[in-house]
């Protein structure tokens, strides 16, 4: 293959120079235990320190109130089941939404089945929650509202500090899975009122199986790994430093380039969206048109099967995805698709194309234009859109015919 088109970076995205460049000493020089007490292993401490300030700083939290954990997937673990056990003796009641990762969802499936009521709330045709909804959801025994800060698939942002809000005036802890956000978007866990937060190092030019649990001072939380002291005792395991030392200068550099690389992003995002819509018939844009992560491109294409237009992409070189990287190789239509209210034959013909601050105008218009000869082409394949031509054909015969 000659050229790579990486247009998948919800999924995951490339460590970059910078991180790697200050992760690399702790491989080999600097590899000593900071847990240990001899100074050779002062290196790693004082590192790791660093990285925590670092985290800490990208959503206005303290140093202390980051836990560094094994990724996106274990903080949301983590915080979803150490609420629910920590607040058990209150109620057993939890709020989320159905279109949350399946980190979340899976996480709540397994506590229904230990006994706790979940209620997933509702999104509109555009992704977002309903802020009455929500409040009326809130029960004497709610113990725990975790709702996403932005969607993975179709890239919605939700309300995150009218939420934080009601949760707050009901007395309710609120965990966010931030993944998609965090790095990408401004966060601010006083301002937004956020007690919990899972953020995930690959999302955001870090290395992969590095996340951090932001933990609000006074929220009673679980030991979640069992062992050693490491993390205050409350996530034991040998400090991953290369990974911490990683992640902690990804939200640096995060925090320093949001701004223009976002700007960056959003407008080669609204060049693919103007155009798709434009050029493609049977083509809709999923998710909010302005409450949108900066990257996040996500469309349908009547009469199209997302997986034979992805084996199409690839074999140009462009990687993209239907749905999530997660749902992909299971023939499930997306469960984010089908909450937004499309229906399951619209669900199957999704694309995903997440940007990256790299990505070129010349990229987005090959990708166009390779996309538009494509479905064209598929579509001449489908025995449904030939059917759908012919009522069509008969319907504008119809109405000649009553002129
Ligand atoms: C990727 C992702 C996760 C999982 O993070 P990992 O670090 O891959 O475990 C959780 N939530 C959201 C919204 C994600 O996009």
């Amino acid at each position: 293959m000659d050229r790579l088109i990486y247009l998948d970076n919800a999924a995951t995205t490339q460590v970059s120079e910078a991180v790697l460049t200050e992760m690399l000493p702790y491989f080999r020089q600097n590899y000593g235990n900071p847990s240990s007490v001899y100074q050779f292993a002062g290196e790693g401490k004082k590192a790791v320190d660093r990285a925590r300030r670092q985290a800490a700083k990208l959503i206005g939290a303290e140093p202390e109130e980051i836990y560094f954990t094994g990724g996106g997937s274990e903080s949301d673990n983590w915080a979803i089941k150490a609420a629910a056990e920590a607040y058990a003796f209150k109620g057993k009641h939890i709020v989320t939404s159905k279109i949350e990762h399946h980190a979340v969802l899976h996480t709540c499936g397994y506590l229904e089945k230990k006994g706790y009521d979940v209620t997933y709330l509702n999104v509109d045709a555009e992704g977002k929650i309903s802020l009455e909804e929500l409040k009326a959801a809130i029960r004497p025994d709610t113990i725990l509202i975790s709702i996403m800060a932005a969607n993975n698939e179709i890239g919605t942002i939700q309300p995150i500090a009218e939420i934080g809000k009601i949760a707050h005036e009901a007395g309710v802890p609120f965990h966010t899975d931030a993944v998609q956000a965090y790095g990408h978007i401004p966060l601010d866990v006083d301002k937004m009122q956020i007690d919990m937060l899972s953020a995930s190092g690959h999302k955001m030019n870090g290395p992969k199986g590095i996340g951090i649990l932001y933990i609000r001072k006074g929220v009673k939380i679980r030991s979640f790994i069992h062992g050693g002291a490491q993390e205050r005792s409350r996530r034991a395991g040998t400090l991953n430093v290369p990974g911490i030392v990683g992640f902690g200068t990804a939200a640096q550099i995060a925090g320093e380039t949001m701004e223009e690389k976002s700007q960056k992003e959003r407008e080669l995002k609204d060049h693919l969206i103007e155009r798709v819509l434009a050029e493609i018939p049977y083509s809709r844009l999923n998710g909010h048109r302005t409450d949108r992560l900066p990257n996040n491109a996500n469309f349908c294409f009547r009469f199209i099967e997302g997986e034979s237009m992805l084996i199409l992409l690839d074999q140009l070189g462009i990687c993209a995805s239907s749905g999530s990287a997660c749902t992909s190789g299971s023939l499930d239509p997306s469960h984010v698709l089908l909450a937004i209210g499309l229906p399951h034959e619209i669900t199957h013909g999704s694309l995903r194309i997440t940007l990256s601050d790299g990505t070129t105008l010349e990229e987005i218009d090959f990708v166009v234009d390779e996309l538009k000869k494509m479905i064209e082409r598929l579509r001449n394949m489908s025995p449904l859109y030939e059917d759908f031509l012919k009522e069509q054909s008969k319907k504008q015969k119809e109405v000649k015919d009553v002129q």
